[in-house]
């Protein structure tokens, strides 16, 4: 098949590139380089199945495809958050733009939504029927509402227009190809903790998050995108849930660091837990993750250390 990757030069783009070209497919690769790199790419660049287009999906684009997977957009709160219109630009224009492209080309449509549509979640762990928890006028809302009306646009082209689509929602994904600079805990915690500089918990640090190895997210969105029994939408993350002080502490054990861990200020609207359930990845998948915070975490750390030191 030709599959179109929005966001491919990003960090679960790239990833997600490598398995479809390993699988055999011809694959396009459309980023404007905001938060990704054509470093999470140049491996691929000379391959004669593999195309890199600079757009910006809040454009529109005429191309002929069998899939899309919609990843562009930015996904740390540090860059999302940076010109937050331009954030609910990208999520909202974006899936009008691709949306209208799957409906012209007959071509089926995968969202990366996310767990931010849950907000601060009162129901735990979170399932799918859940509506969530949302501030719509927050310094998250630009993200969390711009993910929440790109579900509601999947659901009314494929109920108005019959657009073949697929919803994934991911919990906090890390691992190689993460920007050093990134800015979400996992990439934070491990930079500072390989250069011995303090450890930054925002808050007391009792607030929880759910971590999936990057190769486990892929391998469920791929699973998603190719079975027939479901459109989502379906939560993919991993259920081993701990506070941000465990990582934290996890983290220096792991690097042997020499870093002493700091409070900051907690930013608004932090989501005080987050837990899939993943019951129904489980049935419509048959998927779970394999990789445990410990493995995936000793990964994460050698990719960091190959230009750390
Ligand atoms: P990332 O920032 O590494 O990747 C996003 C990519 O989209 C980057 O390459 C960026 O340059 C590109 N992009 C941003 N705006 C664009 C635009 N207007 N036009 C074209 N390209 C644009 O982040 P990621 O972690 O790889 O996330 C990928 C997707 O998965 C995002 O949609 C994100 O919301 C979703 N997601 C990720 C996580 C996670 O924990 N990693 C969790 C939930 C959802
Ligand atoms: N966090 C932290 N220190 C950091 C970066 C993040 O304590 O240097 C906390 C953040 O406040 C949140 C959790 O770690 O509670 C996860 O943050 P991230 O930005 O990775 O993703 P989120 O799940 O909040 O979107």
């Amino acid at each position: 098949m030709r599959i179109l990757v929005t966001g491919g030069a990003g960090f679960l783009g790239s990833h997600l590139c490598d398995r479809l070209i390993e699988q055999g497919h011809d694959v396009i690769c459309l980023d404007n380089y905001f938060t990704g790199s054509k470093k999470n790419i140049e491996h691929l660049i000379g391959n004669p199945r593999f195309e890199l287009i600079r757009h910006d999906v809040t454009e529109p684009i005429l191309l002929e495809v069998d899939r899309i997977y919609n990843l562009a957009c930015p996904a740390s709160p540090v860059h999302y958050q940076y010109n937050p219109v331009k954030t609910i630009k990208t999520s909202l224009l974006g899936a009008v733009n691709m949306l209208g492209l799957a409906k012209r080309v007959k071509a089926r449509i995968l969202q990366a939504s996310t767990s931010e549509v849950y907000g601060d979640p009162t129901v735990h762990p979170q399932t799918e029927d859940y509506w969530g928890n949302v501030n719509p006028i927050g310094i998250r809302s630009c993200y969390d509402e711009g993910k929440r009306v790109a579900e509601t646009l999947f659901m009314d082209y494929h109920r108005q227009n019959k657009v073949d689509i697929r919803i994934v929602r991911i919990f906090n994904t890390y691992g190689p190809r993460m920007h050093p600079n990134d800015g979400r805990v996992v990439s934070n915690f491990i930079v500072q903790a390989l250069q011995n500089k303090d450890i930054t918990v925002y808050g007391d640090g009792s607030q929880t998050r759910s971590f999936c190895f990057a190769s486990d997210l892929i391998e469920a969105i791929l699973r998603m995108m190719e079975q027939n029994e479901s459109i989502g939408p379906i939560n993919i993350g991993n259920p081993g849930e701990f506070t941000i002080l465990e990582l934290a502490e996890k983290i220096i054990e792991l690097t042997g660091s020499k870093s002493k861990i700091i409070k900051e200020p907690l930013p608004s609207d932090d989501p005080k837990q987050r837990k899939p359930d993943i019951s129904k990845a489980k049935k419509t998948l048959n998927w779970e993750p394999k990789v445990n915070l410990n493995e995936g975490l000793k990964e994460t750390i050698a990719y960091f250390k190959t230009f750390l030191d």
